[in-house]
């Protein structure tokens, strides 16, 4: 569903990214894992289209979005992608409702469909009694879940999100990554998550990409990285190195 291939990225004369690849199916949540500066937000930002990177390769549904040789590089928009931020960025002057629909506002959608999607959406994310209310109205889950539907109201393939329980509660967290788990899983989508926790990783993603300054240390089940670890700094950063 989301084929990412070595993708290089320079800030300035720094390389950030040094040939990481990774892919992630329909249906399963990917966790982009590693220490503070390992380059996880940045590969995010690439697959997105926020970040330019000089080289590689990025498909989403079999459909190259993204290819260095051959100069291809969609915008963000025409990925056929869903970012949601760690901060959420709703706007707290807009509801709920015309939080999730001014993306398709903005794209000139009719309204009757802007009011169906968004409904739906907003239903599907069990939003449905607050349409009127404002971001400061919601609870942290509850605004998160706005950010969720935000970009789900574009039907992307593939869902991409940055430390998106980070600023939840532990039992929010609880919550929100069973919710998220399970939406993935029903809806047939694809997600990215990252994280610098590795007991959220090992929590949430069925697949777990490990990595250490702008290259992928490991890429395997949670169950993999745990039990078979290929490398000393694997062992080391999921806690299994007894
Ligand atoms: P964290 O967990 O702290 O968010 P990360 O793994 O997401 O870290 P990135 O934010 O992707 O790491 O940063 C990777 C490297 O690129 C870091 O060394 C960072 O300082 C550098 N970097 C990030 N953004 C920029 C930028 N806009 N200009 C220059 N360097 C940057």
């Amino acid at each position: 569903e989301l084929v990412v291939e070595n993708i290089h990225l320079k800030y300035g004369a720094i390389e950030v990214l040094k040939g990481a690849s990774f892919a992630v199916e329909k249906g399963q949540i990917a966790a982009l894992l590693g220490p503070s500066g390992s380059g996880k937000t940045t590969l995010l930002r690439t697959v997105a289209g926020l970040e330019r990177a000089y080289k590689g390769r990025v498909s989403v549904s079999g459909k190259q979005v993204f290819d260095g040789d051959r100069k291809l590089d969609l915008p963000a928009e025409k990925r056929g992608l869903g970012f949601v931020f760690q901060s959420y960025a709703l706007w707290p002057n807009r509801t709920v409702f015309d939080n999730v629909a001014y993306g398709l506002r903005l794209r000139k959608v009719a309204d009757a469909e802007v009011r169906r999607k968004v409904g739906d959406v907003l239903e599907v994310l069990g939003l449905g009694h607050l349409h009127t209310r404002y971001p400061s109205q919601l609870s942290g889950g509850q605004q998160q879940r706005v950010a969720i539907a935000r970009s789900l109201a574009y039907d992307p393939a593939v869902l991409l999100l940055d430390e998106p329980l980070s600023n939840l509660d532990a039992k929010l967290r609880d919550e929100a990554r069973a919710f998220l788990k399970e939406l993935i899983t029903r809806e047939e989508r694809a997600a990215v998550i990252v994280t610098h926790d590795q007991i959220e990783a090992l929590a949430i993603a069925d697949t777990i990409v490990l990595l250490n300054g702008g290259v992928i240390a490991q890429e395997g089940s949670p169950e993999d990285l745990y039990n078979r670890p290929r490398t000393l700094f694997t062992a080391d950063f999921i806690g299994n190195n007894v």
